[in-house]
């Protein structure tokens, strides 16, 4: 062996003494009967993360079976990959240079102390082996240094683990390295144990912590923001992202929506169609990692966690199954939170539907309906336009009869074009998230509203579509999905409550009407008369009976009676206001009432009308007219008392010649 007690590396670098090692180690191991392939010349930790070398060193240290043996011959050292010693075991004699004083490291470099095994390894990363005089320093001439490179599951060269013994004999010195090595193996898996089990630990712990968190929550934000928290807990050097089906936007959550496309290249579209997580390594950059894990309930699958890392070797066997796990617990508790929030909105839905058709259904009369559903689905909504258009009786437009806007209101709308013509032809609702970017349906209605966001549906009755009720915003996406269903299950009600409204309306008409003549009837006559005498200053009732009808009826045949009957009342009710009531008092028999009219004007009507019916009736007939008329300060006249006067009067007209008018006189 040449002897080299240079300082400079250069000295060295020529040697042999790595051969002579292994020629000495197998040697050893020939004499020993041991496997030589068994003696390590380097160390390989598979740490990947908060490697303690230090630590190992320790656990290493407790391993060595025939302590007092080693301490009585050397000293054992572990140092950093530069030969900067970190940790030592002596008894005594600790030489000089490795005795502590100021510096942290003990340094052992060829630069600091010239040549010796640690600062060999330091420079070659390989085994090396110094003998006596070969030593640049003094008190290391009586002993030898040996020295093995350790390197972590990257290949990197993270530190030196050497003995310096006193033993003279280099063989002993092998043996004794050997077993240190054996020694440190043990240490090392220990130390592996324990440090898998403590972040087993650590993240049964998490994984435990979240599923309570997860599972305690119903809210579907609450259980995303958890779940990511935690998963940047468990990776804290990964890349995450969350793909959802749905469209949930959290604020600084990396929460994407999934616009899927089905495609194998996709990861994640693959992970979604295929419900089980996927490994791959990057095609850009095969030195990173990516996997996608399906978030799986028991219903559907609802996205997918996404997760891009630095080392494709990063995430072990062990490690996939724990994400493919959390995965799951995550999928789940997202279906729950989720369910329970559609459950819980379809019961507010259901609560505002039921409180609305109550209501509803209170209103009897059409404008109460119509009244009721522009201020409420105005509120309910959030919306700047409500109207409500109806479908006319010859079924060729659409008219507006009720809106917020007052001046919409009678607004004449085409049954052709348009979002409501659409509605109208297909009998099915309509949601318009942005009319400005929607190119398919031209709508001048829309665009005079100055709507973006709009929601139209059918009235039907008895499934026939009656009109259309149409909500809008002057936003673009202003209307949900689900408001969008509560407003057609709405309008169903409506359509029932308007069917309802018209029909009452129409029933009161038939009690208030007689059938052939359209007039009111007597009862209705009554009620008004009624209602005049207590609120008016003055009225006249006329009766009228027209002359000689019998004689009509044998003549013509009663169906030209009828008609007769029916032109008499046409001439009245042309002849009258709005205010006055025309009423069928009997067979042949005619009463008219007119509020606040006085005698002589009422007699100058009665006048009209026999000049009237006796010039424009075909076959031709006259009436006799009896007046009667009321004024506030007559204290004793009333309603019977004012028909029994103008029946009087009727029956003197009658008496003197028929076709002429008798006013009652006091
Ligand atoms: P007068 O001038 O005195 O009133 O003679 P009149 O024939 O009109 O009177 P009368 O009371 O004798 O006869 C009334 C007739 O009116 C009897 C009835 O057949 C007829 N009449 C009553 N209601 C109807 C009806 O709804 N349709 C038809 N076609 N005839 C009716
Ligand atoms: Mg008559
Ligand atoms: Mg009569």
């Amino acid at each position: 062996m040449a002897s080299c007690c240079g300082q400079n590396f250069e000295d060295f670098k020529e040697s042999n003494r790595r051969e002579d090692l292994i020629n000495m180690a197998n040697q050893y191991a020939a004499e020993q009967q041991l496997d030589a392939t068994r003696i390590p010349l380097g160390i390989r930790l598979n740490l990947t993360n908060d490697y303690h070398l230090a630590q190992v060193f320790q656990l290493f240290v407790k391993h060595i079976q025939d302590k007092e043996y080693v301490w009585k011959h050397g000293i054992l050292a572990l140092a950093n990959h530069q030969g900067q010693v970190l940790e030592l075991t002596y008894e005594k004699d600790l030489p000089l240079f490795l005795q502590k004083k100021d510096h942290e490291y003990f340094d052992c470099r060829i630069e600091a102390i010239g040549a010796n095994a640690f600062g060999l390894t330091a420079k070659t990363s390989k085994a090396e082996f110094v003998n006596g005089k070969e030593h640049f320093l003094q008190c290391l001439h009586d002993a030898q240094t040996t020295s093995v490179p350790i390197f972590d599951s990257n290949q990197q060269f993270i530190g030196i683990l050497g003995f310096i013994s006193k033993m003279n004999d280099k063989w002993q010195t092998i043996g004794c390295l050997q077993g240190l090595l054996v020694a440190f193996e043990l240490a090392l898996t220990e130390h592996e144990k324990i440090e898998t089990l403590e972040r087993e630990a650590k993240k049964r712990e998490a994984l435990l912590e979240m599923t309570q968190t997860l599972y305690s929550t119903m809210d579907v934000n609450e259980v995303l923001s958890v779940a990511i928290h935690h998963f940047q807990r468990f990776y804290p050097n990964v890349q995450l992202e969350l793909w959802l089906t749905q469209e949930l936007l959290i604020p600084n959550l990396p929460i994407k929506q999934m616009t899927f496309i089905p495609n194998s290249e996709d990861i994640n579209g693959q992970a979604f169609l295929e419900g089980k997580l996927i490994r791959r390594t990057k095609r850009e950059n095969r030195q990173q990692g990516e996997i996608a894990a399906p978030l799986k309930g028991k219903q559907g699958i609802y996205g997918v966690i996404h997760i891009a890392c630095q080392h494709s070797n990063v995430f072990t066997d062990e490690e996939i199954s724990f994400i493919s796990s959390v995965a799951d617990i995550i999928g789940t508790a997202f279906e729950k939170a989720r369910l329970y929030q559609q459950s819980n909105n379809l019961v507010k839905e259901l609560q505002v539907i039921n409180d609305l058709t109550k209501r509803l259904n209170q209103s009897l009369t059409k404008d109460s309906i119509l009244q009721f559903v522009l201020t409420e689905l105005g509120q309910l909504f959030d919306a700047e336009h409500v109207c409500v258009l109806e479908v006319n009786d010859r079924k060729d437009i659409l008219k507006v009869i009720a809106s917020n806007s007052d001046e919409n209101v009678g607004t004449i709308v085409s049954l052709d074009n348009g979002y409501m013509g659409l509605v109208y032809r297909n009998k099915e609702a309509i949601i318009i998230s942005d009319t400005e970017t929607d190119l398919t349906i031209k709508d001048t209605y829309a665009k005079q509203l100055g709507c973006r966001s709009l929601m139209s549906v059918p009235i039907l009755s008895n499934d026939e579509i009656i009109g259309i009720l149409s909500i809008s915003n002057q936003n673009p996406l202003h209307f949900s999905y689900d408001n969008f269903k509560m407003l057609q299950v709405f309008a169903q009600h409506l359509g029932l409550a308007l069917t309802n409204a018209i029909l009452h309306e129409r029933l009161q008409q038939l009690a208030i009407t007689d059938y052939l003549t359209g007039l009111y009837n007597r009862s209705y006559l009554d009620e008004k008369i009624q209602h005049s005498m207590k609120e008016d200053e003055q009225g006249s009732i006329l009766l009228l009976d027209i002359d000689d009808f019998k004689k009509i009826n044998d003549t013509y045949g009663h169906h030209i009676g009828d008609q007769i009957l029916v032109q008499v009342a046409m001439i009245l009710i042309s002849s009258i206001r709005d205010t006055d009531i025309a009423v069928r008092w009997g067979g042949e028999e005619i009463a008219l009432y007119l509020p606040n009219v006085d005698p002589n004007v009422a007699k100058k009507v009665a006048f009209r009308i026999l000049n009237r019916i006796s010039q424009e009736t075909n076959p031709k007939v006259t009436v006799s007219c009896g007046l009667a008329s009321w004024k506030r300060e007559d204290q004793e006249v009333n309603r019977l008392s004012l028909f029994r006067m103008a029946d009087k009067m009727l029956y003197e007209a009658k008496n003197s010649g028929k076709n002429q008018v008798r006013v009652f006189q006091k």
